[in-house]
C-alpha cells in the first residue's frame, strides 16, 4: 500500500501535534509491528504495518462522518472572520481530521448538520440532481392553512422568480390551537436553495419565527444527542448514506 510518515498518520488521528509525536516516540511509547519506533518520521504503510501507542492498537482509517446537533449562534463554514463556526463546536480529535459541512443551515437555525472529509459522499448528497429530500420543523407566524398546503405540493414563486419543486407541507398544530399563537409545522423539501423554507413561508405571506432540520436523506436527528454535541455515524446510518 502507499506509505506516509509515522508522525503525520498519528496526527491525523488525533495523538497530538507533529511536534508532541516527536517526543511521544522518543519516550519510547509508539510501536511498529512489535518495534519501539522512536523516529516519527519512519515512513508506514497504514494498511499493512501495526501500528500502538502506549500499547493500545491504532485503528486508521481517512474518513470520518459527524452528526452535528447544531445550535443557534454558529455559522455552517469551517472559518468566519465574524461569527463562531459548527467547527468550534467539535473536539480537537475530530478536528484532526478536517471535516466540514455537508452544506448549511443558517445562523439561526438549529438541528441536523452532516460534518465529514469525504468529499464525494458530501457531492452526492449536495447534487441538485439528487433530490436528496430534508425536513424541518417550524414555528411560524401567521395562519397556515390547508391553501399553503396546497400552494407548497403545487411550487411557490420566491422573491427571485425561482419557482419551488413540489414540497410537503404538515400542519402539526394550528395557530389558534397552539399554546404561542404559530403555527407548528414540518415541511419536507428535496432541493436546497438559499434560506429556502423561510423564502417560501415569506412567498406566502407568513414568517419563520424558528427553524430545525430533523432529517437528511436517510439520516435522522439522534433525539438523545444534546444541542451543541455530536456524535460519529452508526454503522448503520453511514451504511443507509453511502
Ligand atoms: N431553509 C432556511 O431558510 N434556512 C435554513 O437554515 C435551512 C433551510
Amino acid at each position: 500500500g502507499t506509505k506516509l510518515r509515522l508522525d503525520k498518520l498519528l496526527a491525523h488521528m488525533g495523538f497530538g501535534t507533529r511536534s508532541e509525536l516527536k517526543k511521544l516516540a522518543k519516550s519510547g511509547a509508539i510501536q511498529v509491528n512489535g518495534q519501539t519506533v522512536k523516529d516519527s518520521g519512519l515512513q508506514v504503510d497504514p494498511a499493512a504495518d501495526r501500528i500502538s501507542v502506549d500499547g493500545e492498537p491504532v485503528q486508521y482509517r481517512e474518513f470520518i462522518y459527524l452528526m452535528l446537533h447544531k445550535p443557534p449562534g454558529f455559522v455552517s463554514a469551517t472559518e468566519d472572520a465574524r461569527d463562531r463556526t459548527v467547527l468550534e463546536l467539535l473536539s480537537d480529535h475530530y478536528r484532526h481530521f478536517a471535516p466540514f459541512p455537508v452544506g448549511r443551515l443558517d445562523k439561526d437555525t438549529e438541528g441536523l448538520l452532516l460534518l465529514t472529509n469525504d468529499g464525494k459522499l458530501a457531492h452526492n448528497l449536495l447534487s441538485p440532481r439528487k433530490h436528496v429530500p430534508k425536513t424541518y420543523i417550524a414555528r411560524v407566524e401567521g395562519a397556515v392553512g390547508a391553501d399553503d398546503v396546497r400552494a407548497f405540493a403545487a411550487g411557490v414563486t420566491l422573491d427571485d422568480g425561482y419557482v419551488t419543486l413540489p414540497a410537503e407541507l404538515r400542519i402539526e398544530q394550528s395557530a389558534a390551537e397552539s399554546a404561542d399563537g404559530l403555527s407548528h409545522i414540518e415541511l419536507t423539501i428535496t432541493e436546497g436553495k438559499f434560506h429556502q423554507v423561510k423564502r417560501m413561508f415569506e412567498a406566502v405571506g407568513k414568517k419563520v419565527k424558528y427553524l430545525k432540520r430533523i432529517t437528511m436523506g436517510p439520516l435522522r436527528l439522534d433525539p438523545d444527542l444534546p444541542l451543541g454535541e455530536c456524535r460519529e455515524l452508526t454503522g448503520d446510518e453511514l451504511e443507509a448514506l453511502l
